[in-house]
């Protein structure tokens, strides 16, 4: 049997063991760093207040999540109206020139089904992984489609996955798939009624999770691994990680080649939301973003958008969460902008009740892509006894880390199966 330490209790490590034990996997040991598991997944209850500080939706693409979701009675609340700017949301992409939405809608998702058909193939060819490496706000000029332009700001810049001018085509279309546009066409997107964070508490009694158990140091050999934990140095034959790659890497005794080359690749964004009271805020819709704040070249820090979340008198009234990209910014500085931008805006906040500063969103730089990034993210799966999974190597949504997730434990397991009967043990 294959003894594997997951490092990091979050939605990528959890929902990895879930998956690998529904395999058959019987000896999988969870390390988390936190009190709590779910990692950027983090609802804060308070009185009749739940209110999501991270994760927030599921899309049509969260179908793994979805099962286990009903499996553990958790419930699901429709999301309700959009607005942008005070307008509907499809009004503000109608600005945009050209033809009809739907048709250049179309060409976005026909063009970008094809570039990711061909770099899924063993060998893409240089053309291909150059068109993966271009920005998203080129790809989109090159194929003249305005509208879909505006319509990426909320989907891609609102949510934190950066000005269209500085993601890479290859991550913009990993997010926004034929999946998603449907899940918002036929608004099916949902927020679990008891929490995110509840979610994960019921999901992790069923796995072996170490809470308050942050792993120190890592040393791997061709025979396995050693963890070392509060719990003292433990041996295993494969670790996770499920962590950002660039800590994990100061806890590896030597990082390879290749996990020192996807380091210097990735640059993380930084998202913050804060939980604010306010009598006089909106109270008819659900969610509503600004379009000033997401064109490429806008002041970073500035309110992206916001979303009313539950009633509660003591907590100050009717609670919103907003949302800011906060790379390289301080959390007294948000604190000041989102304030200065709340008051601009009319708002009364009658309670800043909270603030949370996430790293998030690894951004690959396009030279990077370029020159062959994808293929050894690729490659690197299972060397030195060693796995990789989280937002880094899928996206930065718990849907698309859950469904990698699925296609990974099938390849642990094919290799797990294939592990030497008679191999030496780990000392
Ligand atoms: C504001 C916000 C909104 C979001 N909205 C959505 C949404 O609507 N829908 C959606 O699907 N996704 C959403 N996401 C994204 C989703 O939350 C993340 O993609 C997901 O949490 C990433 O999971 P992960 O396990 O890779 O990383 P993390 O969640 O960061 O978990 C990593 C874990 O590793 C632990 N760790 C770190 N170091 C160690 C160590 N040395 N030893 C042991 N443990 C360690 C950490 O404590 C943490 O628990 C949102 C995120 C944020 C922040």
């Amino acid at each position: 049997m294959t003894r594997i330490a997951v490092v990091g209790g979050g939605p990528s490590g959890l929902s990895l063991a879930k998956l690998l034990t529904e395999r058959g996997a019987r000896d999988i040991t969870i390390f988390e760093a936190g009190p709590r598991p779910g990692g950027k997944s983090w609802t804060l209850y308070d009185g009749a207040a739940v209110a999501e500080m991270g994760t927030c939706y599921t899309t049509l693409s969260h179908w793994v999540v979805k099962r286990w979701m009903r499996e553990k009675g958790i419930q699901l609340e429709r999301n309700g109206r959009v607005l942008f700017d005070g307008t509907g949301f499809m009004k503000y992409v109608n600005q945009g020139g050209g033809p009809p939405f739907a048709v250049q809608a179309l060409r976005y998702f026909w063009d970008g089904a094809d570039l990711r058909r061909r770099l899924a193939k063993p060998n893409p060819s240089q053309d291909t992984i150059n068109e993966a490496a271009m920005s998203i706000l080129d790809w989109l000029r090159v194929r003249k489609l305005p509208k879909v332009e505006l319509f990426l700001h909320r989907i891609i810049t609102i949510m934190g996955y950066g000005f269209l001018d500085e993601t890479p085509a290859v991550q913009a279309h990993r997010w926004c798939d034929i999946i998603l546009f449907v899940s918002g066409a036929l608004n099916q997107l949902h927020m679990p009624v008891e929490g995110w964070s509840e979610f994960w508490r019921r999901l992790a009694e069923d796995l072996d999770v170490r809470l308050n158990c942050p792993v120190s140091r890592i040393e791997r050999n061709g025979d396995g691994v050693w963890l070392t934990s509060p719990e003292g140095r433990e041996a295993f034959d494969w670790v996770v990680c499920a962590m950002p790659l660039d800590e994990f890497g100061q806890l590896v005794e030597t990082p390879t080649d290749a996990e020192k080359f996807v380091n210097q690749s990735v640059q993380w964004q930084g998202y913050t939301t804060a939980l604010v009271a306010s009598d006089n805020w909106f109270e008819d819709w659900h969610v509503e973003g600004y379009s000033d704040t997401v064109v490429p070249g806008a002041r970073l820090g500035r309110l992206v958008g916001a979303r009313r979340e539950t009633y509660e008198e003591e907590l100050g009234g009717h609670l919103y969460v907003t949302g800011q990209l906060s790379r390289g910014l301080t959390q007294d500085e948000l604190r000041e902008i989102a304030m200065a931008e709340l008051e601009a805006k009319g708002v009364n906040v009658t309670n800043f009740v909270l603030q949370k500063s996430w790293k998030y969103f690894a951004q690959y730089s396009m030279d990077a892509v370029r020159n062959g990034l994808l293929g050894l993210m690729r490659d690197m799966q299972g060397e030195q006894n060693t796995w990789y999974t989280g937002s880094t190597f899928s996206f930065e949504a718990v849907s698309h880390i859950s469904n990698f997730n699925a296609r990974l434990a099938k390849e642990m397991q094919r290799r797990s199966a294939d592990r030497p009967a008679t191999r030496t043990q780990p000392q």
